[in-house]
């Protein structure tokens, strides 16, 4: 079984061509692709493929937890197949989002804020925003 699917299984998420297809995209596109990226780079070897079955089936990965949804970016969702706990750094000048590794007590610490007594965390998003080390090579001035 393709590691698509066996995702979707684990997740309790029924099989289609469709939902494989999506499952399989995020897991091979680690740049955090928008649901447009998603049906722009997908729809030409899937016709039947529509906008809006990717935005469905993106909100059912995301209800069943198989893929987070990302706010770092302003300007649209961005989705991302690696559920595990990390954190991510958008650069302001290249648009990229970069994957950083948040060690599992760092996680601990920020569920245990004295100011969430009596709150159930679900989630734990880090972001961070500056210049990554390429941009920075070519001197970008940071805005
Ligand atoms: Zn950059
Ligand atoms: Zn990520």
């Amino acid at each position: 079984m393709i590691e698509a699917q066996k995702k979707l299984v684990e997740k309790g998420i029924h099989l289609s061509q469709q939902r494989i297809a999506i499952m399989d995209y995020l897991l091979k596109h680690k740049t955090h692709p928008t649901a447009e990226d998603i049906y722009r780079d997908l729809s030409p070897s899937m016709p039947s493929l529509s906008r809006t079955t990717v935005y469905n089936t993106l909100k059912l990965f995301s209800d069943h937890e198989a893929v987070l949804v990302l706010n770092i970016d302003d300007r649209n969702a961005r989705f991302d197949g690696y559920t595990h706990h990390h954190a991510h750094f958008m650069c302001s000048n290249c648009e990229q989002l970069y994957d950083v590794p948040i060690p599992d007590h760092q996680v601990a610490i920020a569920r245990a804020n004295p100011g969430l007594d009596g709150f159930r965390v679900r989630s734990v998003q880090i972001d961070y925003h500056g210049l990554c080390p390429r941009c920075c090579a070519e001197e970008v001035t940071l805005k």
